[in-house]
């Protein structure tokens, strides 16, 4: 077994489809960002690579590479999981928390689970997802953009 955490953060920006977890969630701003932003991708991808001791999404998927302008999250996220196929590492289960004052997530979270555990290759049942606000706290809890926090435990074959 190996565990692995990944966190990340996205500004708030105008003009932007809003996407977590692989879902596009009605808003009227989206997050900032080279890619489509998903922060919630990018903490699971981080917290994977940390498990398979493989660094993190930047040294991976460079901000400076063209070819990730506006790519979508779960690309990296399968060529993650690709790298992890590689070392005969599977996903045991994920634990994912999102901070967000705004948009109310609940709605989305079923779906949130479903996408994921697809791209994760476990049943929905093993990839739990939370979300919480800071109260107003925070630069979450100012509205200023979302932070999302993932836990993944992997087995070796
Ligand atoms: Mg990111």
């Amino acid at each position: 077994m190996l565990i692995g955490q990944g966190i990340d953060a996205h500004r708030f920006a105008p003009g932007r489809r809003l996407v977590l977890g692989g879902v596009t969630i009605p808003h009227d701003q989206g997050l900032a960002a080279h890619s489509d932003g998903d922060v919630v991708v990018h903490a699971l991808c981080d917290a994977l690579l940390g498990a398979a001791g493989l660094g993190d999404i930047g040294h991976h998927f460079p901000d400076t590479d063209a070819a990730y302008a506006g790519i979508d999250s779960r690309i990296l996220l399968g060529r993650v999981m690709e790298a992890l196929a590689e070392r005969g590492l599977t996903v045991h289960n994920a634990d994912l928390t999102i901070a967000a004052q705004q948009p109310k997530l609940a709605p989305h979270i079923a779906a949130m689970r479903q996408i994921l555990a697809a791209d994760l290759g476990c049943p929905p049942e093993r990839v739990n997802v939370k979300a919480t606000t800071t109260e107003r706290m925070g630069f979450t809890g100012r509205g200023e953009g979302i932070a999302a926090f993932a836990v993944v435990l992997l087995e070796q074959s």
